[in-house]
């Protein structure tokens, strides 16, 4: 070897590793996202749910079913790869920064939860955290009691008070067969203010099936080139909430919304192919559900949703339109005892409550029918520490669009953005300290 081709060599060789050459670190990167796509479905194949959607080649899924690997030699491989990440200079360019650390974390979730496969036993909290990029909040009994206290005064009576909020709120369950009606009438309508605020490609589409014996209510399937299936479990009693509800969460500007804009921000424009699979126990997840539940507030604002709703659902429904306005104020006050959800999974998962305990205290404090209350300790028997990515989940994102828009448009702007970018959930609380820096400063 002459000196100046050892020279040449070793100045290619520090371009890979520094990333100072753009298209060498982009070709390294999407070498590295194929090995993460095949890493990805091989955990589903041992873990069925792990997978909740992918779009990529049908033939890499062919290739890890035959491949058949076990979960150790699927540890091994995730912990070489994220050992070669490592070795992977971070680009200075923010999407692509953006990207690495993405890349980073979720592979990182992903170990946490073959280890937690092999029997590795996390504590609530190290679990959020291990998965979901999360610090979920703790509140004490006294907290929710005291909202308790002001929902009270909302329905009187001398009933325990889960039964007169029960006893209220069944003045507003969608007849059974009227469901399709309201409910297409809602998506439409979250579909409408959506669109005139993030342009999707022409070919979005969505279905919608009503099934039942889920634990979950609501569930939106991502079946790649724009298109969803949403399925609607109508196992109990639906009110009139859920519509717009579901029309936000599943559909516009929620799942349906979020698949979409990472398929043809990120896949599709930059070729970045890791998005095309979408592990269910990750960081992702905690965008996902955040998002799509902070996709409520960003297109029904203020008095708007109480408005379509006593305007055009309710009418639709067959329900009396006259006693929404006391229903909406119950809803606000409601919305504020969501975290008690995540105690009662804390202590039953942790092994401080029975499964009869855990029924009792979100009869108490999340106000549910007992049947509610059970299908929830379902969901929180299948989906763990998964909870916290709805409130806090939206909480986080509110925090983050809201701090970083002024207007109406602007919010639907950053919104926009985060959905079609690799933020983590970690990313979002690290700005808003930064910001706290910046103020002090
Ligand atoms: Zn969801």
């Amino acid at each position: 070897m002459t000196p100046r081709l050892a020279l040449l060599l070793a100045i290619t060789l520090l371009a890979a590793c520094s990333g100072s050459d753009p298209a060498t670190h982009a070709e390294r990167m999407n070498g590295f996202a194929e090995r993460y796509v095949h890493l990805v479905l091989g955990v589903g194949e041992i873990a069925p749910g792990y997978v909740d959607a992918y779009y990529g080649p049908e033939s890499w899924r062919e290739t890890v079913r035959e491949d058949a690997a076990d979960r150790e030699d699927l540890l091994e491989r995730a912990e070489t790869l994220r050992a070669e990440l490592d070795g992977i200079a971070r680009p200075e360019e923010n999407m692509a920064a953006l990207r690495h650390d993405y890349l980073g974390r979720q592979l990182d979730a992903l170990i946490a939860y073959l280890e937690m496969l092999g029997g590795t036993e996390l504590s609530f909290d190290a679990e959020a955290k291990a998965l979901y990029d999360a610090e979920p909040p703790h509140f004490d009994a006294a907290h929710f009691d005291a909202i308790l206290a002001g929902i009270d005064a909302l329905v009187p009576g001398d009933a325990p008070l889960a039964e007169r909020v029960e006893d209220f709120r069944a003045q507003f369950v969608i007849p059974p067969e009227r469901l399709e009606a309201v409910f297409e009438a809602a998506i439409r309508e979250c579909r409408t203010r959506t669109l005139m605020h993030v342009p999707l490609p022409v070919q979005e589409s969505f279905r919608v099936e009503y099934v039942n014996d889920k634990p979950w209510s609501g569930y939106n399937w991502f079946q790649g080139d724009a298109h969803s299936l949403i399925q609607v479990n109508t196992d109990l009693p639906i009110f009139i909430d859920r519509a717009i509800e579901l029309g936000c969460h599943e559909g516009y500007p929620g799942h349906h919304v979020y698949n979409t804009l990472l398929e043809n921000e990120l896949v599709n424009k930059r070729g970045w192919i890791e998005f095309s699979v979408y592990p269910l126990f990750s960081p992702q997840s905690l965008i996902a559900e955040g998002s799509a539940n902070y996709g409520v507030e960003l297109a029904f604002p203020g008095e708007e949703r109480l408005a379509f709703e006593r305007d055009v659902l309710a009418p639709l429904a067959g329900i009396d339109a006259d006693a929404l306005d006391e229903y909406a104020a119950l809803r606000e006050k409601l919305a504020a005892l969501d975290y008690a959800g995540n105690e009662a999974a804390r202590a039953y998962l942790d092994g401080k409550m029975s499964r009869e305990d855990a029924i009792a205290w979100l009869v108490k404090y999340n106000l549910s029918s007992p049947e509610r209350a059970a299908q929830r300790v379902d969901f929180i028997d299948t989906y763990r520490s998964y909870v916290i990515n709805y409130n806090l989940g939206r909480d986080l994102v509110r925090d983050y669009v809201e701090r970083n828009a002024e207007s109406n448009e602007e919010r639907w702007e950053v919104f926009a953005a985060l959905l079609g970018s690799p933020r983590l959930p970690s990313g979002l609380v690290e700005q808003e300290q930064e910001q706290e820096q910046e103020q002090e400063q």
